[in-house]
């Protein structure tokens, strides 16, 4: 099996050599990563300026790109075949709930999906990546349930967060829908020392509320949550409904 291990937070990230090194006994990993932190970049496409690629190992490269950009780099031009699957991650922080349309770790899996090569995201809740260690056990069992079946979902992908506990508090793993994260005061404003006016996006308090069975509070409560996700984004209820609306030209 060829697999293909990718990032947003950049190819020197602990969570990358983690998730490389647990692949590693499945198959033959490659790694194409981007040069630097990549987070929050979604799943933008550089399209308007050349990508540089270094080599840093047999069957390792970072690119000066988005994660999206080195899948398809990956598939299309570094790989000696196509990958047989895609894993993105370990990524330094959680992916939950909305997380999903920003992250350039899920973005990555979504390329593969596009693509029709199964993928998996993985995302760590804590903050120390170090303490991620402790879960290469948990990883290979994980990677191993998942890769080895032969019924992988087609047009879909994995996305997974560990939860922010030490290996053996894990709970158990459960299968999960995307909760809904609250997002309050994350705009700072400030002016720099010429005196000129500054917008810094992040670092508010966010909550979250969710159904049940949502990724937050499996996660919350020391659970492994595996998300299944799929990229059609239509609301097939809605377009009964809208149908029936009177829209003249
Ligand atoms: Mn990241």
């Amino acid at each position: 099996m060829v697999i293909l291990c990718t990032n947003d937070d950049g190819h020197r990230a602990h969570g990358l050599a983690l998730l490389a090194e647990a692949a590693a006994s499945l198959g033959d990993v490659w790694i194409v990563a981007p040069d630097r932190e990549q987070s929050a970049t979604s799943h933008s496409l550089t399209l308007h300026r050349p990508l540089r690629v270094e080599q840093s190992g047999p069957r390792a490269y970072h690119v000066d790109g988005t994660p999206t950009d080195c899948v398809l780099l990956a598939v299309h031009s570094l790989l000696d075949r196509a990958p047989d699957v895609v894993l993105s991650g370990i990524n330094h922080g959680p992916n939950m709930g909305e997380d999903v349309l920003y992250s350039g770790t899920v973005a990555a899996a979504m390329e593969a999906t596009l693509l029709g090569i199964p993928a998996i995201a993985i995302s760590y809740a804590g903050q120390e990546p170090g303490e991620l260690d402790g879960h290469r056990p948990l990883l290979d069992r994980l990677l191993r349930a998942l890769l080895l079946r032969d019924d992988f979902p087609r047009d879909s992908f994995f996305n997974i967060n560990l939860p922010a506990v030490a290996a053996g508090r894990v709970t158990g793993i459960r299968f999960t829908t995307l909760g809904r994260r609250v997002y309050s005061e994350s705009i700072t404003r400030f002016r720099d020392p010429m005196g000129r006016e500054w917008y810094w996006i992040g670092g508010g308090e966010t909550r979250w509320t969710g159904r049940e069975e949502s990724d937050f509070r499996a996660v919350g409560a020391g659970y492994v949550s595996i998300t299944p996700l799929h990229l059609d984004l239509t609301h097939y209820d809605l377009v009964d409904k809208v149908a029936r609306w009177s829209v003249d030209l």
